[in-house]
C-alpha cells in the first residue's frame, strides 16, 4: 500500500514518485491549494494539493485523523516555505492521487502538541488516538528496542528465557496478591505472581543453569506515579554463582548493552558499590542520588560539651548530632527555613538548627555556641561565606536529613544530567513492621551473610543479608539476592519471621522439598523495566511508557475495568458479593 515512511524521504528523493499512507495531521488551504500534514509511524512530511485538479478535488474535505493513501512527486520546498523545525521541513509531495481510506469523527484532542489541551484521564480513555503522538510513538519504539537489547544480551550470556505460570500460588514479595477464583474446585483461589521468585528459584533447582523472562507481574498496592499493578519486570537467576558480583556483572554488562544500542552512550562498568550502612550514614537514604554530594557530617565530636542542652543531651543519650551544608544558601527567608523544619520533622526530626555562615554566625542558636564551637562546625562542614548550615539532633537522624538533603537539592537543581547508577549492598536480613514483628527487609528466600548465621537466632536485627539494590539517580530499578539453598536454613528464617511450620508446609511445602533434592547455590536479580524505560525516555510517569496504563485509582479509562460481572459468573464461580 505503500512505497516508503513519511519521515524518512529527504531532498535525496527529489524527482522520486512514491506513495504514502498515514493519518491527516491537519490542513491548510489557501485559496484553492491545500497543504496536509501526513502523519504515519515515522513522523510527518507535508503534502501539496495543487488547486486545479478536480479528481483531488476531495482534498478540500479532509479533517483531521482520516486515514488516507496518495501517490504524488517529491519536490523541494520554495525558500520560504523551508521549515527548519521540521524533519522533511526541506521537501514535500506534490500529490497526485488521494485515496481516503477513512474518516474519523473528530479526534477528543489534538495528536500534535504535548497532550496539554486533554486530561491525561482522556487520554487513556481514546488512548488508540493518543498512541499516535509522536512523543508516544517514541516511547514504544524505545521500549521495544530496549526489550530487544536486554533479550540479545542475555541469550549471548547462555540465558534462556521460559515463561512462568501466571495462575499460580501466593509468592511474598510484600505486596496484597490477586486472586483468581477457581472454577472447578470452588473455594479455592490461584494468586497471581507477585513474581515469579519460587519458580526461577526451581528452574537452578532444575538444572537450567541461568534463566531470564521479561515478565509480568501482579501486586494489589495502593498506586503512587510510579507504580502500576501489572507492572513489567526483566527477572533472573543463576546457579554457582562464586558471590553477589556474578549476578551483579550480568546486570552491568546488560545495562552497558542497552545504553549503547539505545542512546548510544558508554556507561562506565562496573558501578560503584555503598553498603546499606554506608549510604544510611552518608546520605540518609539507602537509593541516594549521587548527581550531587552534600554528605551528612557529624559534628557530635564538636558539640558534645555544648552549652546548648539540645546538642549536649543528645550525644550523651547516645545519639548524635549531624548535619548538611546547603552551599551558597544563607539567603534563604525565615519561611523557606521553616518548609526545611517542616520537612524535617514530617520524617520524624524533632526540630531543625540552622546557622547561616556570614560575616559572622546568625543563628536562634548561635548565642548558645562558644566561638570555639562555631568555628568547629564551620570547619567540620568546610563552609564558606554565603552557606548554610542545617543540624539536627538525636537519634534515628538520617532520614530527615536524607529528605533535606533531597528537598535542597530539588530547591537548588543540584541533580546535573547523566546517568548514575549505585549498587547498594548488604541490606538488614530482617527489620521490624509497624506492630513491631520481624519481617523480611528483602524477601524471606534471601540468604544471611554466612558470617551472621550463628547469632542468626539470638540477634537477628543485627544480621546482615546477601541482598543488593541498583539504584539509578536515585531511583531504585531493582532488586535481589543470594539464595537460601539449604532447608534448614529456610526453615529456620521462616521461624524468625513467625511462620510456624504447619504454615510453611502449607504456603511452602513444595519448594522446602525441592530444596531437598540437589539445591544448588544460586542467586538472582529483578529490575523494574517500565521504570527504567521511563528514565531513559525522559518521561515523569509511568503512563507515558506503557501502552495501556491504570489510574493512580487502578482504573483502565479505555476498557473501564475493573467492573461489576454478571450473577451467573459469579454463581459459576461459587462466589457471593456482599
Ligand atoms: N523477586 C524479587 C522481586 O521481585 C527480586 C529477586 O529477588 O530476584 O523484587
Amino acid at each position: 500500500m505503500r512505497t516508503d515512511y513519511s519521515a524518512q524521504l529527504t531532498t535525496a528523493d527529489v524527482g522520486r514518485s512514491v506513495t504514502l499512507a498515514g493519518w491527516v495531521n491537519r490542513r491548510r488551504d489557501f485559496g484553492g491549494i491545500t497543504f496536509v500534514d501526513l502523519r504515519d509511524s515515522s513522523g510527518i512530511v507535508q503534502l501539496f494539493f495543487p488547486g486545479d485538479a478536480t479528481e483531488l478535488a476531495e482534498s478540500h474535505t479532509l479533517n483531521r485523523e482520516d486515514v488516507i493513501r496518495v501517490v504524488g512527486t517529491v519536490a523541494r520546498r520554495s525558500d520560504e516555505n523551508v521549515n527548519p523545525e521540521m524533519v522533511t521541513g526541506e521537501i514535500e509531495i506534490r500529490v497526485e492521487e488521494l485515496t481516503i481510506l477513512n474518516r474519523s469523527v473528530t479526534p477528543p484532542f489534538l495528536v500534535e502538541g504535548d497532550g496539554s489541551d486533554t486530561t491525561e484521564e482522556t487520554r487513556l480513555k481514546y488512548r488508540y488516538v493518543d498512541l499516535r503522538r509522536e512523543s508516544m510513538q517514541r516511547n514504544l519504539q524505545l521500549r521495544h528496542r530496549i526489550f530487544k537489547s536486554i533479550r540479545d544480551y542475555f541469550s549471548d550470556e547462555g540465558f534462556l528465557e521460559i515463561e512462568t505460570p501466571f495462575l499460580t500460588k501466593s509468592t511474598p514479595e510484600g505486596a496484597r496478591d490477586f486472586l483468581v477464583p477457581s472454577r472447578m474446585m470452588p473455594g479455592s483461589f490461584y494468586a497471581l505472581p507477585q513474581s515469579p521468585q519460587l519458580f526461577k528459584q526451581l528452574f537452578m533447582i532444575g538444572g537450567i543453569d541461568r534463566y531470564f523472562q521479561l515478565v509480568r507481574c501482579f501486586r494489589d498496592e495502593d498506586l503512587r506515579a510510579d507504580r502500576q499493578l501489572d507492572f513489567t519486570q526483566l527477572d533472573l537467576e543463576i546457579s554457582f554463582p562464586s558471590d553477589k558480583e556474578d549476578v551483579l556483572a550480568f546486570l552491568e554488562g546488560s545495562m552497558a548493552r542497552v545504553f549503547k544500542e539505545t542512546l548510544a552512550l558508554d556507561l562506565e562498568i562496573p558501578f560503584p558499590r555503598l553498603t546499606h550502612a554506608e549510604a544510611i550514614a552518608r546520605y540518609g537514604i539507602d537509593k541516594p542520588d549521587l548527581r550531587y554530594g552534600m554528605e551528612i557530617h557529624d559534628v557530635s565530636d564538636v558539640v558534645s560539651g555544648s552549652g546548648f542542652r539540645v546538642f549536649a543531651d543528645a550525644v550523651t543519650n547516645g545519639g548524635k548530632v549531624a548535619g548538611l551544608l546547603a552551599k551558597g544558601c544563607a539567603g534563604y527567608s525565615r519561611s523557606a527555613l521553616d518548609q526545611l523544619q517542616d520537612v524535617a520533622v514530617a520524617a520524624g526530626a524533632k526540630g531543625l538548627a540552622w546557622l547561616k555562615v556570614e560575616e559572622t554566625i546568625a543563628s536562634p542558636i548561635a548565642k548558645f555556641l562558644s566561638e570555639d564551637e562555631q568555628r568547629g562546625i564551620v570547619e567540620a562542614f568546610g563552609a564558606e561565606q554565603g552557606d548554610l548550615i542545617l543540624l539536627l539532633a538525636g537519634t534515628g537522624i538520617e532520614p530527615p536529613l536524607g529528605e533535606l538533603r533531597r528537598t535542597i537539592a530539588k530547591q537548588e537543581n543540584l541533580a546535573t544530567e547523566g546517568w548514575n547508577f549505585l549498587w547498594v549492598t548488604d541490606f538488614p536480613m530482617f527489620e521490624l513492621d509497624e506492630a513491631g514483628k520481624l519481617t523480611s527487609s528483602h524477601h524471606p528466600f534471601t540468604s544471611p551473610r554466612a558470617e551472621d548465621i550463628p547469632t542468626l537466632e539470638s540477634a537477628p536485627l543485627n544480621a546482615l543479608s546477601n541482598a543488593y539494590d541498583l539504584v539509578l539517580n536515585g531511583i531504585e530499578l531493582g532488586s535481589g539476592s543470594i539464595r537460601i539453598h539449604d532447608r534448614q536454613l529456610q526453615e529456620q528464617v521462616f521461624r524468625l519471621l513467625n511462620i510456624s511450620p504447619e504454615e510453611a508446609e502449607l504456603r511452602f511445602g513444595f519448594f522446602l522439598r525441592a530444596l531437598e533434592y540437589g539445591a544448588p547455590p544460586h542467586g538472582g536479580f529483578a529490575l523494574g523495566i517500565d521504570r527504567l524505560v521511563m528514565l531513559m525516555a525522559g518521561e515523569q510517569s509511568l503512563r507515558d511508557v506503557i501502552a495501556f496504563p491504570k489510574t493512580t485509582t487502578g482504573l483502565c479509562p479505555l476498557t473501564e475495568a475493573p467492573m461489576p460481572v454478571a450473577k451467573e459468573q459469579l454463581d459459576d464461580l461459587g462466589i457471593a458479593t456482599r
